[in-house]
């Protein structure tokens, strides 16, 4: 299928930043991709071009009203040169489910690839090589139409920007240390937990300011509702290997449906384990520890891929996840599904495009 994606290539390429020290979203390759929408039009005039700032009037609605989304997602480079993504069709269906809830227009998602794939081949050499290191894409939605009532915007920008990113573990997978946040909820049944928008991370802040200033890395999430089961570990997924089984929590409409998330399940039963999508409760998960059975504790998600949790402090007392260390599944699943996304390993699912 094609479209007529204009290109303007920049006149002016950036230095390149120092591959081997890159800090997370900091510097951004030498071109963008930016859609138009209006009501009446559609999506009209897809458009690559150097990257810059934007013009926006200061009523529009994106400023006041946070009606966007966005969506996070990697390009690596293989060994032999070639640039792949991973799931990136998977990125563009959650994107979409984003808008529905957004009341944002619906994107084409074969354009989305599409403007996707014409974006990395023009700047390619963007995608660094070093062991651990990728190109994060950044797509997003905003809603421009300068006017303050209270409804869905009629005009829209949709936009691809792409940020080489270092390795998220400087030294090796490291465990982390979780405080179980029972003060700030991200999620509420019926709200928007599960679309990937701006009011849920800067709702999170907070929570995350308190929990560093107590020593903690990130912040365990329970249910909006009761305050009682267990939802998401900071903005990624939380898997536990509780006796020999992997249980991690169902998809209930405040959970984001991670890629990681659905990569890991089909790993884990291709492997031949049992993964249970289910409830678990915060005092489930204190009686399996205190008898002994929790095996591992991970977060997973595009960013870091696997993180093990390797202390957990709830009500004022301290758990240490067995000795505190990486659990052996943790890092069995984080070398496995780096090593398919770099192509070392087999794709046995036709994840890697
Ligand atoms: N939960 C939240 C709230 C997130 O922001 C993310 C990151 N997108 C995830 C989970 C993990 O999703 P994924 O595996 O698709 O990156």
């Amino acid at each position: 299928m094609s479209f007529e994606i204009t290109k303007e290539l920049t006149k002016n390429p950036k230095t390149k930043p120092d591959s081997s020290n890159l800090v997370f979203g900091k510097h951004f390759t030498d071109h963008m991709f930016i859609m138009d929408y209006e009501t009446g039009k559609g999506w009209h005039s897809p458009r690559i071009v150097p990257y810059q700032p934007i013009l926006l009037d200061p009523a529009a609605k994106v400023f006041h009203y946070g009606q966007t989304i966005f969506e996070g997602l990697k390009a690596f480079r293989k060994a032999d040169g070639t640039v792949v993504t991973f799931r990136p069709n998977k990125n563009f269906e959650r994107l979409n489910r984003s808008n529905e809830r957004l009341s944002i227009p619906a994107i084409d998602e074969k354009l989305a690839l599409e403007a996707l794939r014409e974006l990395l081949l023009i700047d390619q050499d963007w995608v660094p090589s070093e062991e651990g290191t990728s190109l994060y894409i950044r797509p997003f939605v905003i809603a421009t139409e300068s006017a303050l009532g209270v409804n869905p915007s009629e005009k829209y920008m949709f936009m691809i920007i792409m940020s080489p990113v270092g390795s998220y573990y400087a030294e090796g997978i490291n465990p982390v240390k979780i405080f179980v946040e029972s003060k700030y909820v991200r999620a509420v049944r019926g709200g928007v937990g599960n679309a990937k928008t701006a009011g849920n991370y800067a709702a999170s802040l907070k929570a995350q300011e308190e929990a560093h200033e107590q020593g903690y890395s990130q912040v365990l999430w329970l249910d909006g509702v009761h305050l009682k089961y267990i939802e998401e570990v900071g903005s990624m997924n939380i898997f536990f290997r509780i006796d020999g089984k992997v249980v991690t929590p169902a998809l209930n409409g405040s959970i984001l449906d991670g890629i990681t998330r659905n990569s890991i399940i089909q790993l884990l039963k291709h492997w031949g384990w049992t993964v249970e999508e289910r409830q678990i409760s915060i005092d489930e998960l204190v009686e399996a520890q205190k008898s002994d059975k929790l095996e591992e504790i991970f977060g997973t998600g595009t960013a870091a891929v696997i993180s093990p949790v390797g202390e957990i402090s709830y009500a004022g007392e301290k758990f240490t996840i067995r000795d505190g260390s990486t659990g052996e599944l943790s890092a069995k699943l984080y070398d496995t599904l780096t090593g398919i996304q770099r192509g070392a390993l087999e794709d046995p699912f036709g994840w890697v495009v």
